[in-house]
Order: C-alpha cells, then sequence, then structure tokens
C-alpha cells in the first residue's frame, strides 16, 4: 500500500535559512510542488529544530505577489514587463553605452547586504564587479560590519580572520553594542543564539551587556551598562588601561610568543583610566574596574562587539579594542575564549602557508570627491551621492545595485535618491520594485531562494562550530528563467564587451579554470602541481556548473578536503550532499600562530593607524556632554530583517513597530505624550515618527528602527508601502564616519524632538 506522502507527491526538502547569519536548518514540505509547511529541521547539526518567525516566511517570500518575476524596462518613465533577450539588449545599450562615453570609472556599484547569504552572489559578484573594471565599489558592508574586519585584518593579517566567542564554552561574556535575541546573532554564527546564552547562565556563567537600549538581550542578561551612544571605544580602552594596571602575567603565559606591540599598546591606553572616561561614556569608574577584572578573573571569557560598535565615529578602533581585552585577559586563541573558526570551504586564513603572509592594508587609491581611503576593495556608501552628483573626471553616470537599497539602508537617503535621479543607467538585481530599484532602467529578478541552491560561504568563516551545510533547489525555476549566477555572468560578460550573445556558461568555465589554475601553483595546497584539466574534468563530470561547481572545488581544497583523491575520507560536494542536515566538524580549537597572515607573523597590536586613533578618542574623551543634546541609536527587531522582508504580512501585521522610543525623563522635558507624533531632526534631515515612551532606554537617547519608510511612490510592495514607517537614514549624516573603514555613523546621531 502506498504510504500518504507517495500518495499526494508529498516530499520534505532541508534546506539552510538563508535570511540572516544564524543559518537554522529547515524542514519544507512540498506537495505537488507546493511549498506547503516550513518548520526547522529537528536534525540539522547546528541548529537542532531552532527557527525564529521569519524562517518559515520564505514560503510567503516565494509566492509574494509583488516579487518579480520577469525583467522590467522604464520606459517612458514607467516600468514595463519586458522578455529576457529585450532586457539583455537593453542592458547592453545602457552599460556599454556609458563604458563607451565615459569609461568605465563612470560606473558604480552597490552591493547588498542579502548577497552574503547568497552562494550566486558569493561566487560571481567578484566576477562581475572584475568586468565592470571600475573602482567605483560600494557595499552595506560601510553601514554595517567593515570596522570589525579591518581591525582584524591589521591584527591578524586578513579581513576573514575575526574572532569569536566561544558561546557554548565560555563562563562569562561581555556584549556591546549586540542584540542577538531580535538578530539572532551577526559576525558571530550560531543558530539560537538566545538558547546558548541561557545554556551559559544556566552553567553558572555570566552576561554582561553594555547598550544604551535594555534590549531583549540585555534584560535577559545577568547585567546591563546603560552606556552613552558611541562611547564603547572609550569603555573598552579604559578595561584594556585596568587590565594591564593590573598586570598581564596570563597574557604574556597564554599568548607572549604570538604578541607584537604590547607595551606601545600599553602606553598610549595610558590617559584611559576608568576615572578619565567615566563621564563621557557615562558608566562609573568602580563598574568599569569591576567588569575588568570579572572578565580576567573568569576561568574563561569573551567580549563581543557588533553593531553599536561598529557603526560609530570610533568603529574600526572599538573593534580593535574588543580583542586587545581578549588578548590581554589571555582569551583569544583559547577554549571559552574568542576563537578562530575553520570554514570547511576555505578562507582567507586557510590558504596559503600559515603563519605568516602578505599583511592587510588599506588606502589602496581614495575616492575622487572627499578622498575617502579604499578599505576591502570599496568606498564608503556615504561617499555614493557625491560621486554621482559632482561633476569631473571619474563622475559615476551609472549604478549596478545587486539586492540592495541603499536608498533606505545608506545615509542621506534623500540626497542619495536625488542622486540616483540625475544618473544615465541604473541596473538593478532585485526581487522587488522598491525605493531603489524604483530609479532602474532595467530591473532584472533573481529567482526565489527556495529556488537556488544555497551554502553559507561567508557565514560559515564566522561559526561558533565548524559545519557544512549545502541546500539543493526545493522548487524548480520557470522554464527560461535564469539562475542568479547566470544573471551575473551574463552582466559580466556584456560588461566586458564580450558581446550579449556570449552564455554564461562561458564566464562560468574561465572563472573556475583561472581558480585552479591559482590554486594549482600555490605550494600549500592539497592540489599543488596538479593537472587542472583533470580536475576541470573531474568536476564537470557530475553535470555541476555554476556556484556548485565552485562550491565542490572550495571544499575539496579545502581544511577538510579531499584533495582529489589525496585525501580518501575528504569532503566533497557529493558528500555533503548525501548528509542532509549537514556535518559536523567539531568545536573550534586553537589554531595560532597558523591563522596569521601579518608579514611578521605575530599579532600586530599596536598598528599606526589604531594606536594613533588614540589621540582622536582623547579628544571625545574631553569633549563636553550637552545634557540636553538627545542622541539617536537604532535598533533591531526579531521580524525584520533590514529593508526587505516589510512586504511579508505575518512579519508586519501588529502594532506599529517603526516607533522613536524615549525615556520619560526626556518625554516629561520636552511636553511629550505616549503615541504622540513627533518631529525628529538632524544636520541632514527629519521625519515624522509617533514616540513610544519606555524605561528601557537611557535617558537622554532615543531609538528609530532602520529599514523602514517604504512611501515613496513608483515602488510595488504594497504591504510595505500600507505599513511604511520612516526612513532612518534621512536623518544619518554622509559627512561623520570612522576614518579607519569609511563606515557610517548611524549610532549617536545628534537629533532634536519636538512635538507636531
Ligand atoms: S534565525 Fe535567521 S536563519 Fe534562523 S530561521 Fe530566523 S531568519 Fe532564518
Amino acid at each position: 500500500m502506498p504510504k500518504i506522502h507517495e500518495m499526494t507527491n508529498e516530499r520534505v526538502a532541508f534546506r539552510t535559512c538563508p535570511l540572516c547569519e544564524a543559518g537554522c536548518g529547515l524542514a519544507i514540505t512540498v506537495r505537488d510542488n507546493e511549498v506547503t509547511h516550513i518548520r526547522g529541521d529537528m536534525q540539522d547539526v547546528f541548529s537542532k529544530g531552532f527557527i525564529c518567525p521569519k524562517g518559515s516566511t520564505l514560503k510567503q517570500l516565494h509566492y509574494d505577489p509583488d516579487r518579480l518575476r520577469h525583467p522590467l524596462i522604464r520606459r517612458n518613465g514607467v516600468h514595463v514587463k519586458a522578455t529576457w533577450d529585450e532586457a539583455w539588449a537593453a542592458v547592453d545599450a545602457g552599460l556599454n553605452g556609458v563604458i563607451q562615453k565615459y569609461g568605465r570609472e563612470a560606473i558604480g556599484t552597490y552591493l547588498g547586504n542579502p548577497g552574503a547569504h547568497n552562494l550566486s552572489s558569493m561566487t560571481f559578484n567578484s566576477v562581475l564587479l572584475k568586468s565592470i573594471g571600475s573602482r567605483q565599489r560600494y557595499s552595506a558592508s560601510t553601514v554595517d560590519q567593515i570596522p570589525k574586519q579591518v581591525a582584524s585584518g591589521f591584527l591578524f593579517g586578513s579581513a576573514s580572520t575575526v574572532a569569536v566567542p566561544d558561546l557554548d564554552r565560555t563562563q562569562y561574556l561581555l556584549i556591546l553594542g549586540a542584540n542577538p535575541y531580535a538578530s539572532n546573532g551577526s559576525l558571530c554564527t550560531a543558530p539560537d543564539f538566545p538558547g546558548r546564552l541561557e545554556a551559559l547562565q544556566a552553567r553558572g556563567g555570566k552576561i554582561v551587556v553594555v547598550d544604551p537600549r535594555k534590549s531583549r538581550t540585555a534584560q535577559q542578561a545577568d547585567e546591563w551598562v546603560a552606556i552613552r551612544p558611541g562611547t564603547d571605544a572609550l569603555l573598552l580602552a579604559a578595561i584594556a588601561n585596568t587590565l594591564a594596571a593590573d598586570g598581564l602575567e596570563i597574557m604574556h603565559q597564554r599568548l607572549g610568543p604570538f604578541l607584537n606591540g604590547v607595551d606601545e599598546v600599553v602606553q598610549a591606553l595610558k590617559p584611559f583610566t576608568p576615572e578619565a572616561v567615566a563621564v563621557t561614556t557615562g558608566i562609573d569608574a568602580q563598574t568599569i574596574r569591576r567588569i575588568a577584572r570579572e572578565l580576567r578573573e573568569a576561568s574563561s571569557s569573551a567580549v563581543y562587539g557588533r553593531i553599536g560598535t561598529t557603526t560609530t565615529a570610533f568603529g574600526t578602533t572599538a573593534s580593535w579594542l574588543v580583542d586587545v581585552v581578549n588578548i590581554f585577559t589571555g582569551n583569544l586563541d583559547r577554549v571559552g575564549g574568542a576563537m578562530f573558526p575553520l570554514p570547511v570551504a576555505g578562507s582567507g586564513n586557510t590558504r596559503g602557508a600559515g603563519g605568516s603572509g602578505k599583511g592587510f592594508r588599506t588606502g589602496r587609491g581614495h575616492s575622487r570627491v572627499s578622498k575617502y581611503p579604499e578599505a576591502l576593495g570599496e568606498f564608503p556608501a556615504s561617499a555614493m551621492a557625491e560621486e554621482i552628483s559632482t561633476p569631473g573626471d571619474g563622475q559615476v553616470r551609472a549604478m549596478v545595485v545587486v539586492g540592495g537599497n541603499p536608498i533606505l539602508s545608506t545615509p542621506n537617503g534623500e540626497r542619495l535618491a536625488k542622486a540616483f535621479a540625475d544618473l544615465e543607467f541604473v541596473l538593478s538585481v532585485d526581487i522587488y520594485l522598491n525605493e531603489t530599484s524604483k530609479f532602474a532602467d532595467v530591473i532584472l529578478p533573481a529567482p526565489s531562494s527556495l529556488q537556488r541552491s544555497h551554502y553559507d560561504l561567508a557565514l560559515l568563516t564566522f561559526a561558533v562550530r565548524n559545519v557544512a551545510n549545502y541546500s539543493e533547489p526545493v522548487l524548480p525555476r520557470a522554464e527560461n528563467e535564469p539562475d542568479e549566477w547566470e544573471i551575473l555572468a551574463k552582466i559580466a560578460a556584456i560588461a566586458s564587451g564580450l558581446g550579449v550573445d556570449t552564455p554564461p556558461s562561458a564566464i562560468d568555465s574561465q572563472t573556475i579554470k583561472t581558480l585552479l589554475e591559482n590554486v594549482s601553483k600555490d605550494s600549500s595546497s592539497n592540489i599543488f602541481g596538479r593537472d587542472c584539466e583533470e580536475l576541470f574534468n573531474e568536476l564537470s563530470s557530475s553535470g555541476r556548473c555554476g556556484p556548485d561547481r565552485i562550491l565542490d572545488l572550495m571544499l575539496r581544497i579545502g581544511p577538510f578536503g579531499d584533495g582529489f583523491g589525496a585525501v580518501p575520507d575528504g569532503i566533497t560536494l557529493d558528500k555533503l550532499i548525501a548528509s542532509p542536515h549537514g556535518i559536523d566538524f567539531g568545536a573550534l580549537e586553537p589554531r595560532l600562530p597558523n591563522i596569521l597572515r601579518t608579514q611578521t607573523g605575530k599579532i600586530e597590536l599596536a598598528v599606526p593607524q589604531l594606536v594613533d586613533d588614540l589621540q582622536r578618542l582623547e579628544v571625545l574623551c574631553a569633549s563636553k556632554i550637552d545634557s540636553l543634546q538627545l542622541s539617536l541609536v537604532g535598533r533591531r527587531d526579531l521580524r525584520s530583517n533590514n529593508s526587505w522582508l516589510h512586504n511579508i504580512e505575518v512579519l508586519v501585521k501588529g502594532k506599529e513597530r517603526c516607533t522613536l522610543q524615549m525615556h520619560p525623563n526626556d518625554a516629561v522635558r520636552l511636553g511629550i505624550t505616549q503615541g504622540s507624533k513627533v518631529r525628529v531632526s538632524s544636520r541632514v534631515g527629519s521625519v515624522d515618527a509617533p514616540v513610544e515612551i519606555t524605561e528601557l532606554i537611557r535617558s537622554g537617547v532615543v531609538s528609530l528602527p532602520h529599514g523602514w519608510g517604504h512611501s515613496m511612490q513608483g515602488t510595488n510592495t504594497k504591504v510595505a508601502s500600507a505599513r511604511a514607517g520612516v526612513n532612518s537614514n534621512i536623518l544619518t549624516d554622509e559627512e561623520v564616519l570612522d576614518p579607519l573603514s569609511g563606515t557610517s555613523v548611524l549610532n549617536g546621531i545628534p537629533v532634536d524632538v519636538a512635538c507636531i
């Protein structure tokens, strides 16, 4: 007798959720190629059944009637449906028209955050950027995490070498500017982050949260420290100062042979005593000293800083000081401390001979108008508007936007919208007609995430366990509907001048052959000296192409890989596919000194750019506090994901979430009552929002969530437009940046609030 699922053509597909960094395993029930149900995959080796409210909405996202299924071309100011051939012809005319007229530097690119969760983007965005051949590169990184990567690059020699808290084994966790109960973690891949925190407390550990808001994470913590926004670097400097004053014997015992520059850093931190920073940070000296000693005396401890520390004027310096403290307590690269993942598909710190390298630098070029230094191959997103609007050689005349909505997610959105309106050509790869793609001459829709294969190439480099999890597409694509990598490869072919008829497969083959050639020349690689043609044929014999074939290569040459037969038990994509719930390669293990890629083969604690920045920090320390000046910070919400999940009814229904949170003391002083509408104004703009009076925020601080503001004409996201909210980035100032990384200051913006 047939089983029920055979009678109904029902199957369960397992895949990793691509919506946030946690990467939870999903079990997706599909009947007759229709998704009926999504739940957590109880057997997933990493998430063990956990999902958040967003995970199951991949179904609604797939079936969203506003999600684009056809290319759109703008004709006479209106977006109309087009065939793929028509769209490619328009891309060819638009991109090559600008290149012929002004040169390649006239094309800017912006890569959005979803690309970090997307195997196609992770493998083909670099191909696209190279084909366009312009230095005008921007991304969501400079409104997010890049300060941590710059600091890590300076310290360890590679920007992908980010130490993560060993969540499952630490006994003391100091969290600054992160709210994993809402975000589910960032630059620290840990499905069920909240459960892991609760387990930490259950085993007798302690969690301290430093945040101007008593976030959900702060409420669950053992202690909330209500810091003044933008001063985390000062607090960390004072903690490091205290540790140094108390003696660094443990550090020397555990890490001594790996360290360069300890004395310079200790000397440079001398002015930052707990007493010196107390007024500016709003934290008394006794509390700072106690936290420093708790960090040192705990059997293991880790400091973890996230967006509240990176999106400030001292983002890179604060990120550096997070690791200075981890080093001073002797807890870097130690079980229960801050550790380095060993990503199964490899990364910048698994390739090449370990122990030393070329080191890391920024400033290999400067932006045209404000001369901002390059960091990780890009310029600050804040510079985009001026690069588009300022006449002269190298002026940006066209933009290619891939999976991003910079009008909502980067500073001074109004100025950027005006700049986009003046561009000669805009190409958007996006699933929605949104606040940014509305300016596009051509919109190319990628398939939904359920129609793509998936592997978290980027995020597993920040995971608290070494795991690997591959997902095959759950649903088929429509006939003639290209995969996302094919879209990116085709744009690359057109931008390279290869012609509109060049198939994506030609770019794909060239890409993997180049990769093979490079790796086979690396004497530390497990395919050193091998015949590339033979390896190419072996990779292709499976019938795979595109990102899957590249992934197979990365897995096989990675630290657990089979080396094409050299390591018989090693991992291949076939083996990973045979394990639909993923493979667990174990807890993190110490990786020093092999992980280092600095020229000296040491951890470079006293990089001049960072030490010198302490002088700027001293100025902040001495600055006068205006007790009446309100300071704006952002906030995350469990049912939100930057700007792009607001068209899912189940995620936006309920009470208004785009509110201005304000402390009762400030509300009384300003005569503001609960729910009243106020005008929030900064140097660059103003927005009107309802007030939510709450004691869960420090007095003098107000908070607006980001990613809202869906009220612009010309978009087609009906659910989002009905609950538009306001764009907090109308208030962020594009002229205020972290100078070391070019990151926008999204937290600690001076604002005025008045009744309207
Ligand atoms: S926590 Fe993140 S990865 Fe997990 S289900 Fe939610 S959105 Fe998806």
